[in-house]
């Protein structure tokens, strides 16, 4: 660990008592700082409260005092992304003007390994996933962190100079950063995503562009030169700039020519010997390449890796066929870009299954996409705007069921040989179900049980 001293006698309020909250407190417990957790709803039979509470550290549940701040000494607050700035206790720490970060600054701060930070509206969990397995398969020593890994700053207190970091940085997370200044940064794509809490698509965007903000010559930004909202926000960088491109040449950058990926004129691999499907892959595959040839990987390591890896589950994520329909798993897709890709990565008649929570959207942009669409079944809150859409485009069969296991049943009721059933939802899950995770298994359970 670095800067091990920044945090000593510092008096620390933790706001937020999830999984990063929990690694949170214990890192600047270990630091030597005054923690102070509050939480909604930490009570005392809490297995993390009590080994909290063990420590020495005190842990205010069940609302969220402003006396936290207004009567103890505060220096700095760390938040969990999820909790939005309009919480008052939040509101009136930035009133007062102390520093409020995300964890994801902690462990910038105290990593002695160099960070490969990824983030995106949309296949930041694949790319970094992919990065992750090319690194490791060339032996450079990576750590994984973030959504798909532990928590950021509980892998950087482990890791060594030895080590890379590969880190999933959601807009949440990079709001709450300060110095954060990763030696590779990357931006996939910028779609107007999670607008009930960024409340505009400027404000959304700011946030993800503080990941190439702090960057200095000596690091380097990744650029989708197809999204020009990314390139615009890579503009003030002063990193060296590597672009990726699905469409157009680039001689200094990451490619597709003749068939074949290619980086600065290095000839990687033929796309079709890639195992993992649809168009929008191939952008986080270039992207994965920019960001491991940077870091010395080899063609055999990065081939090796394109050749077995056959993606992550929730994305795209091929389940089983049954009497010759064959069933996606895509419940990551929970806004209409991903779906929208999802779409079009099949050419066979499709049955979508989609629906969720109402962020406020409509899903007219969806409708160019569901031409090979000839169902759809919908749940959820959206349903009736999806049912709009789905009539307006004129779709066959249109049904609104319950949820989504009785959607898979539904499915395959008006389904034929050698059609795609695809749950690809263009919405959070959070309606009906606890997580995206939970809604893919159901999707999951519901095919096995029609064999
Ligand atoms: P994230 O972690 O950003 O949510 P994932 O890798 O988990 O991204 O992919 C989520 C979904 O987004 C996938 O199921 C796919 O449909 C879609 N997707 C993945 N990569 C891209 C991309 N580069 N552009 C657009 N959509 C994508």
């Amino acid at each position: 660990m670095k800067n091990v001293n920044d945090y000593l006698h510092k008096h620390v309020l933790v706001i937020g008592l999830a999984k990063s909250g929990l690694a949170a407190a214990k890192l600047l417990h270990r630091l030597g700082a005054n923690v102070t957790v509050n939480d909604v709803k930490a009570t005392e039979e809490d297995t993390s409260v009590k080994e909290l509470t063990s420590m020495g550290i005190k842990v205010v549940g069940g609302g969220h005092p402003l006396s936290l701040i207004d009567e103890n000494p505060v220096d700095l607050v760390v938040k969990n992304p999820g909790i939005p700035y309009s919480n008052p206790l939040i509101a009136r720490a930035i009133e007062k003007k102390l520093p409020v970060i995300t964890e994801v600054e902690l462990a910038y701060k105290i990593s002695e390994a160099d960070i490969i930070a990824i983030t995106g509206s949309n296949g930041k969990t694949t790319t970094t996933t992919l990065i992750y397995e090319m690194l490791k398969e060339d032996q450079k020593q990576p750590l994984i962190a973030g959504n798909i890994g532990t928590v950021a700053c509980e892998v950087a207190q482990n890791a060594t100079k030895e080590n890379v970091i590969v880190m999933e940085l959601s807009s949440f997370q990079l709001l709450g950063t300060i110095e954060f200044k990763p030696a590779i940064a990357l931006i996939l794509n910028i779609f107007d995503a999670h607008l009930d809490y960024h409340g505009t698509k400027e404000e959304y965007a700011y946030a993800k562009g503080k990941i190439y903000e702090n960057q200095t010559t000596g690091d380097v930004s990744i650029i989708n030169k197809n999204d020009e909202e990314v390139c615009t926000l890579s503009e003030t960088s002063n990193a060296q700039k590597i672009y990726f491109s699905t469409s157009s040449f680039l001689e200094d950058g990451v490619c597709i020519k003749d068939d074949s990926i290619w980086f600065k004129g290095d000839e990687i691999i033929k796309v079709k010997d890639i195992v993992l499907p649809g168009v929008h892959n191939l952008e986080n595959i270039l992207a994965a390449v920019a960001a491991v040839k940077l870091r010395g990987v080899s063609n055999e390591a990065i081939y090796k890796v394109l050749t077995t890896f056959q993606g992550v589950k929730h994305r795209l994520q091929y389940v089983d066929s049954v009497d010759g329909r064959r069933f996606y798993n895509d419940s990551k897709a929970t806004n209409i870009l991903a779906t929208s890709k999802a779409l079009q990565a099949f050419t066979s008649p499709t049955i979508l299954l989609a629906g969720g929570l109402d962020r406020g959207n409509e899903f007219d942009d969806m409708k160019p996409y569901l031409e090979n669409v000839k169902a759809m079944i919908l749940f959820g809150e959206t349903a009736p705007k999806l049912e709009r859409i789905a009539k307006e485009r004129g779709i066959e069969h249109i049904k609104r069921v319950d949820n989504v296991e009785k959607a898979v049943s539904a499915a395959f009721n008006v389904s034929e040989i050698d059609d795609v059933i695809l749950l690809s939802p263009a919405c959070a899950s959070w309606d009906q179900y606890k997580t995206f995770e939970e809604r893919g298994d159901i999707f999951i359970q519901a095919v096995h049980k029609l064999n």
